[in-house]
């Protein structure tokens, strides 16, 4: 029955050296080979049979020795093996051949021992020439921005030691007015030369705080024996600093209820910036302060109430021609941005938020800076941001409405018929003391609340004109507002029928 299985059966259940169960036709396919070391159980005389090959193999021992061994190597369908990797550890080598004890005269040898310096086949030295090519860009490329920053630092530092120790010769005995004077009918009119600018900021002695913003502090200094401010922007307020100073700087800006600017400078650089802007210095600060301790007279009030008009009257205008002036919006008009002077007039300061407009190219050049106004100032289409940022017009009826609410807090103090309301901030009894937007928008846009108004008010024909003014420039609708220009004839015609002298 064995004898006639089918030669597949015979195949699977074979080992070579299994003569005694080969069919005739098959035993003749099989070899005889020679072997030791791997012999079959049932061997004879060293001989083994098989369906495959013979082989031969040198090993190397753990010792390190060859041994030399060999077999039958059986034949299985696909996975009959007779090669080996020449990197096989430890080191061997196989040899087969397919006659009858072909594999005695085999005399396999041992591959040379490795050569930790051909490791790499081509694959591995392509993976390691990539990654060696990716480290040296990476390395060259590092080494470059290194190098190039240092230099860039090192010039930088130079050009800021060269515009430190560069210094303008400020023949003594000339005073700031001369200065600015010499400049304006000699120079662009858009102030001082650099740097003379960077040579007076060096020169000034810091006296003492005499306020401070949201946006930095203000000191009173000191140059050759004249008072000036000198304001010290926080570091991270650069774009303040930069918007103020370069509006201060256009052209035909200056005015004298425009608060008078001498000279801006930077100093170090980086986290160690440190911002000035020096300008006129007036001991009796802000219309906040001076309305806080002062009261006035109706003359007193025409006379502030029409200055600050002609300051933002002068901001607000365009001048034409190829020195002109861009109108100016000032976005954060209020009390403590305006500055008493000695004579009863003011000017307007803090220009940090102000946007620039050029009838000729059309452009609303508002500034970088993540700035924005004084909540408790803040028109009705500011709050319910109903604004449109691309129409420079809507800019300017919003500084109308903050300026409404400053003559409101004038008229409070003005004394008619000896009485006089203490001093207080727009909207005072109606919103917190730091109130939010939307305690604004609620009151001023949901409630449609302004400012209340005292009864006398009404009895005095100052105030009550005064009181029209006001509730013409705080309209909820911008396009009802008065223009400054407007305000400023109207005043006017108070002041002449009331003969002050401005
Ligand atoms: P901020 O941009 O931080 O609001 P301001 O320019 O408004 O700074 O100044 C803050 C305060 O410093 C003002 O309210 C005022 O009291 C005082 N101050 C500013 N400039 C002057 C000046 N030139 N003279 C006198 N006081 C000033
Ligand atoms: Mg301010």
């Amino acid at each position: 029955r064995l004898m006639k299985a089918t030669s597949k059966a015979a195949h699977e259940s074979r080992k070579p050296g299994d003569d005694a169960t080969l069919a005739p036709e098959d035993a003749a396919r099989f070899l005889s080979c020679y072997c030791s070391g791997h012999c079959p159980e049932d061997h004879e005389n060293n001989t083994c049979k098989t369906n495959g090959q013979c082989f031969a193999i040198i090993e190397e021992d753990e010792n390190g020795e060859a041994i030399l061994t060999s077999g039958c190597m059986k034949y299985e369908g696909s996975r009959f093996q007779c090669k080996d990797s020449p990197r096989a550890q430890p080191r061997r080598t196989i040899e087969c051949c397919q006659t009858d004890f072909c594999n005695q005269d085999l005399q396999p040898t041992l591959p040379p021992p490795i050569d930790p310096g051909s490791y790499f086949d081509s694959a591995h030295w392509l993976a390691f020439l990539i990654s060696m090519t990716v480290c040296c860009c990476t390395l060259i490329c590092i080494t470059v921005v290194c190098y190039y920053r240092y230099k860039w630092q090192t010039e930088r530092q130079r050009y800021h030691r060269d515009l430190e120790q560069d210094e303008a010769f400020i023949p003594v005995g000339e005073s700031l007015k001369d200065l600015i004077n010499q400049s304006q009918s000699s120079g662009s009119g858009s102030g001082l030369p650099l740097l003379v600018q960077r040579t007076i900021a060096k020169q000034i002695q810091m006296v003492r705080q005499i306020g401070k913003g949201r946006y930095g502090e203000v000191w009173l200094g000191r140059w050759r024996g004249e008072k000036v401010a000198v304001k010290v922007f926080f570091t991270r307020e650069e774009a303040s600093w930069f918007r103020e100073t370069e509006i201060y700087q256009t052209v035909l800006m200056r005015h004298e209820n425009i608060l008078g600017f001498i000279a801006a400078d930077i100093k170090g650089t980086g986290a160690f910036t440190q911002l000035f802007l020096i300008t006129d210095y007036h001991e009796n600060g802000s219309l906040y302060d001076y309305l806080k301790f002062t009261t006035l007279d109706t003359q007193g009030l025409l006379r502030l109430a029409y200055s600050a008009a002609c300051g933002l009257c002068h901001l607000h205008t365009e001048i034409y021609g190829t020195q002109g002036k861009p109108a100016i919006a000032h976005r954060d008009l209020k009390s403590k941005n305006i500055l008493m002077k000695k004579n009863g007039t003011c000017c307007i300061a803090d220009l940090g938020l102000a946007v620039k407009f050029n009838s000729d190219t059309n452009e609303v050049d508002v500034p970088i800076s993540t700035r924005v106004g004084t909540r408790r100032y803040m028109a009705p289409e500011v709050l319910d941001e109903s604004l449109n940022k691309n129409h420079f017009q809507a800019y300017i009826m919003a500084d109308i409405y903050s300026y409404g609410l400053v003559i409101w807090e004038m008229a409070r103090r003005c004394v008619t018929g000896g009485i006089v309301e203490d001093y207080q901030l727009p909207y005072y009894e109606m919103v917190p003391s730091d109130p939010s937007f939307e305690d604004m928008l609620e009151a001023v846009c949901v409630k449609g609340l302004r400012p209340t108004v005292s009864n006398r008010w009404n009895s005095d024909e100052c105030l009550r004109a005064m009181l029209k003014l006001m509730s013409e420039c705080w309209a909820h609708n911008p396009a009802s507002r008065l223009t400054i220009l407007r305000v400023k004839k109207t005043l006017a015609k108070m002041v002449e029928s009331q003969d002050i002298k401005i």
